[in-house]
Formats: structure tokens, C-alpha cells, sequence
């Protein structure tokens, strides 16, 4: 099986996810780069609790499929706009996550929300705020460009009406993020729904930005070592 490694990797984040509430049946997908010229990606219409490595598509950088019994997701637009805007380097994306998980995409359908603000010093590992990126239809080119906008400087965004998407250095730290956010979004929906959430401002969160960056911050880094650096990404876009 070709980048076998690299399927089961995919293919276990995926029941994860699913074990853990973040995706409900189909609603969800994720790839990772397997080398520099192939991803792997979950097929489309795929129950995640049961994904399976021999499930998993493999790709070229254009989308082509080299192996795997199905097509990729819908959702493959933005899993391949993302690498072919972070394609090398410290902010490199190395595995994409999209889910509808509940507490991100219920702040998603808040009309007037276009940001989660930083009411946690741990949300410095999502890049700061998480961006609302308009709604589009699912699968569309312009729903990719709008996640990548608000992307910029970050590793995670909302999409309206949709769901969220994180970018990490490995399917493992992608994962992570994820579970992170979902639990920023918690923490903001019961502090909002308390009073009015103190939001950190930069000079509070940028000893934590260090931190991240100097590797220090250890709690959610990847294996590989590879952190995301948002500002790389952002020097590499063309707007
Ligand atoms: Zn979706």
C-alpha cells in the first residue's frame, strides 16, 4: 500500500475525531502531506469512526488521484489551496482538519460574531483570535480563498454557517489544534454567557507567542518539532 504510514496516521486521526464528538458521520475531512508531492486524503462520503488506511486517498499536488479505492472529499479545494499557500518552510502546512464540530460551528451561525477574541493565553497557539470566514458553499473555490483570508497569521478558522478548519505542522498537531479550538470556543460561549470576556491583548500574549516560537511552550507541540509560523505564511501570500 503506498504511504501506508501515512494512511493509518490519517485514517486514526479520523476515528479520533469521531470518538470524540468533533465529527459526526461524514462531516468532516482531513488530509496530511505523505511526501512533497503526495497527500493523503479521506475519501468523500466517509463514515470517520470506521475509516480505514486502505480507504485513504492518495493524491498528487493538482488533486489527481495515484491510489485508493475512492474519490476524495468535496471538500478538497481548500485542503490543497492550504498546502499550495503554506508550501514550505516553519508555517508550512503539513495536514489540514475540518469538522463541524459543535461548539465552533455553533459560533459560526452567530450573525454578528466575526472573530473569537483571545480570552485564553493558550489561544496564542491558534495564532491569536479565530477568524469567521464568510459563508460560501461547501467544496467551491471562493469558500477556499475565504478560509484562506482568515487564515492569514493563524492555524485555525471558523466558516460561517459551516464549521472550522485547522492547519498544523502533522495530522498530530492538526488534531490538536482542533481540540483546542473546539475548547476556545466553549470557554468563550460560557464566559459570554456569564458577562462580558476579558480579551487579552498582545502585550499580555506575546511572552506565549515566544514561547511557541522558541519551542518552549511544550504542551501541544508536535513530535517532529515543526512549528507553525504564521508570520512565514503570511510573508509568502501575495495580497
Ligand atoms: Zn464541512
Amino acid at each position: 500500500m503506498l504511504h501506508r504510514a501515512a494512511r493509518e496516521a490519517l485514517a486514526r486521526t479520523a476515528r479520533q475525531l469521531a470518538a470524540e464528538g468533533l465529527v459526526i458521520g461524514a462531516a468532516g475531512n482531513l488530509s496530511a502531506r505523505a511526501t512533497a508531492e503526495h497527500i493523503v486524503v479521506t475519501p468523500t462520503g466517509a463514515a470517520l469512526a470506521t475509516l480505514a488506511a486502505e480507504h485513504v486517498a492518495v493524491l498528487d499536488r493538482h488533486g489527481q488521484l495515484i491510489d485508493g479505492p475512492f474519490a476524495p472529499t468535496s471538500e478538497l479545494a481548500l485542503h490543497l489551496a492550504l498546502y499550495d499557500d503554506r508550501p514550505d518552510g516553519p508555517g508550512a502546512a503539513g495536514a489540514v482538519v475540518h469538522t463541524h464540530a459543535p461548539m465552533a460551528t455553533a459560533l459560526a451561525c452567530v450573525n454578528t460574531l466575526t472573530e473569537v477574541p483571545v480570552v485564553h493565553y493558550a489561544m496564542a497557539e491558534l495564532g491569536g483570535s479565530v477568524r469567521v470566514a464568510p459563508y460560501a458553499t461547501y467544496g467551491t473555490p471562493e469558500l477556499a480563498e475565504a478560509v484562506l483570508t482568515a487564515l492569514e497569521d493563524r492555524t485555525a478558522a471558523l466558516m460561517a454557517n459551516h464549521g472550522a478548519v485547522t492547519v498544523g505542522a502533522t495530522i498530530d498537531h492538526a488534531l490538536e489544534l482542533m481540540r483546542l479550538l473546539e475548547w476556545a470556543c466553549g470557554l468563550y460561549w460560557h464566559a459570554r454567557a456569564i458577562g462580558k470576556p476579558r480579551v487579552l491583548d498582545e502585550q499580555a500574549l506575546a511572552p506565549v507567542r515566544g514561547a511557541i516560537t522558541q519551542g518552549r511552550y511544550a504542551t501541544r507541540r508536535p513530535a517532529s518539532g515543526r512549528s507553525p509560523d504564521p508570520g512565514a505564511a503570511r510573508a509568502r501570500r501575495p495580497r
